[in-house]
């Protein structure tokens, strides 16, 4: 019984965004109709406490990010968010804290229009969040892994590292960067017909940026100057900052690589986050590291889930 008055009382939206919703929350499953011409985008992501957000974190911030970390992989293929499921697994019925929980969740889908649509509640020993977001691409326009060419620019939005240092120093106010990411939605679909493979970075540069190396079958040099740091990781050590900055994860901003015209097309728009150039994808493969033209070798650590 609580599990309806749970639901009715913080998931279900008195007025959704979309229209071609034609089933929201109250039957067996939600029911859309997805505009033609378009490809369904669908990802799923699952938060447990402890484990990818600390205990300590405010509700709020885990409602939110459960969203975000979702968004960001929409982003990352160049789609149009539309709604997600949500399924939590909660130790206790907390009310204060659902209903921070579930305004978290909300304030991040209002941007975008997203709606919640569906999911499941069950109780459980540990607090687990699970999102699976839906969004839509015209046929044929996402941005995949795979499409780096030789000579491409390697570009990311925003700065780097924050989260990273957000979660080793608690309290600071870039622990905003790691309870709070920005989805890149709008720059993500600003980069259709432009980007020749795109990913999002949830496990550190160096990690997710391989994925783009694999996918395409090229190598690549990152240029460490050009890194975009927030003033605090420039005053860290220099090894630190390239730690945070490469290794650490919870960016959750786009990592793309686009041909030079493109490059100069993309600088003429109006664009939603700040870019900027940082590598050149290259034939050897491989991915080499250079500081004012100097090679270095780093021992990195990046996030590995079963380490
Ligand atoms: P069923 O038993 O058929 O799976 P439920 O009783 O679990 O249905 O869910 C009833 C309705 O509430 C469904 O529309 C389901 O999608 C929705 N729902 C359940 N939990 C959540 C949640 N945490 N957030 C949003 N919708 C939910
Ligand atoms: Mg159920």
């Amino acid at each position: 019984m609580a599990e309806f008055s749970i639901i009715e009382q913080y998931f279900k939206q008195a007025r959704l965004y979309q229209n071609n919703v034609v089933l929201g929350i109250c039957d067996d499953s939600a029911i859309i109709a997805p505009p033609s011409n378009h490809e369904l985008v669908i990802c799923t992501d699952t938060s447990v406490e402890g484990r990818h957000f600390p205990t300590t974190t405010a509700a709020h911030a885990v409602g939110w990010k459960s969203v975000a970390v979702n968004l960001s992989d929409l982003a990352a293929m160049g789609a149009t968010p539309h709604s997600i499921l949500l399924a939590i697994t909660l130790p206790q019925i907390d009310h204060a804290w659902l209903k921070d929980f579930s305004q978290g969740i909300f304030d991040c889908c209002a941007p975008y229009a997203v709606d919640l649509i569906g999911g499941d509640t069950t109780q459980g020993n540990q607090l687990t969040v699970s999102v699976t977001a839906l969004g839509w691409v015209e046929k044929g326009q996402a941005i995949t892994r795979k499409g780096a060419c030789i000579g491409d620019y390697i570009v990311v939005s925003g700065q780097l590292g924050d989260a990273a240092f957000g979660l080793q120093h608690l309290g600071h106010p870039l622990q905003q960067r790691l309870d709070y990411p920005s989805p890149r939605c709008t720059l993500g679909q600003q980069l259709k017909g432009l980007a020749s493979s795109m990913i999002d970075l949830s496990d550190g540069l160096i990690q997710d940026l391989k994925h783009i190396l694999t996918a395409s079958n090229v190598g690549a040099t990152l240029d460490l100057e050009n890194l975009p740091l927030d003033p605090v990781l420039q005053k860290q050590p220099q090894q630190q900052q390239w730690q945070y900055a490469l290794a650490g994860g919870d960016d959750y901003e786009l990592c793309f690589t686009i041909s030079e015209k493109h490059y100069q097309i993309l600088q003429q728009q109006n664009l939603s986050t700040p870019i900027t150039v940082i590598g050149r994808i290259e034939e050897q493969l491989g991915l080499r590291l250079h500081y004012q033209k100097q090679r270095q070798t780093l021992d990195l650590h990046g996030y590995q889930h079963f380490a």
